[in-house]
């Protein structure tokens, strides 16, 4: 009982002990760091005498119409716009993401997106990123936003070898089926897109 009733003065003697091994690692960082900011070259910059930047005035950025960039032109969009007023582009598109091979692809409401490695049937700078891909067609697929909103993939009429897949379900040639966020889409064996929609859709 004595020898237990003897205890916690050790253990506070050993938290005291690591409490003072901490403050001296503390110092020893501290030290370094003073010797580097003493006899580097960043002392020039001079931090310490400069003022703070004015921070940003707040209340114009607030006061001031909300746009954001279009995703295809870049020009600004007001917030609520269905089109962009500079190239007329929906505000709501796709994007197709793939790992193999690496690319993402954005598509709005102009036309279908035609996926092949024709470079003149589907888009140049599509079929550059097919090129080489094993499983994917001259002319493959094409995905389409519809005036509504809506996704349609089709395989080409004409068919594939590898076939046109829709989350694992293979799509009979110039069959239009319907596509949602967050499908995978694939052509052949291994390309394969997961498609994700950005923005809402028409009122
Ligand atoms: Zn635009």
């Amino acid at each position: 009982m004595t020898d237990e009733g003897a205890r916690p003065p050790r253990y506070v003697d050993k938290s005291l002990a690591e409490d003072v091994f901490l403050d001296d690692e503390d110092d020893d960082e501290d030290d370094e760091d003073g010797e580097y900011d003493g006899s580097g070259e960043y002392d020039g910059g001079g931090e310490e005498g400069d003022e703070p930047p004015p921070w940003p005035a707040g209340s114009q950025v607030s006061d001031a119409p909300r746009t954001h960039p279009c995703w295809s032109c870049a020009a600004d969009v007001p917030s609520g716009a269905s089109t962009c007023p500079e190239c007329q582009e929906s505000v709501r598109h796709l994007r197709l993401i793939s790992t193999r091979p690496p690319v993402q692809l954005r598509h709005g409401g102009c036309g279908p997106l035609n996926l092949g490695r024709h470079p003149s049937w589907a888009a140049p700078t599509v079929a550059a990123a097919l090129d080489g891909e094993r499983g994917v067609s001259r002319r493959h697929a094409s995905i389409e936003m519809a005036p509504d909103g809506g996704l349609w993939l089709t395989e080409h009429p004409a068919g594939t070898v590898n076939g046109t897949f829709v989350n694992g379900e293979r799509v009979p040639p110039g069959d239009r089926v319907p596509v949602a966020d967050g499908d995978t889409v694939r052509l052949g064996t291994y390309c394969a897109f997961t498609v994700l929609v950005v923005g809402e859709p028409p009122a």
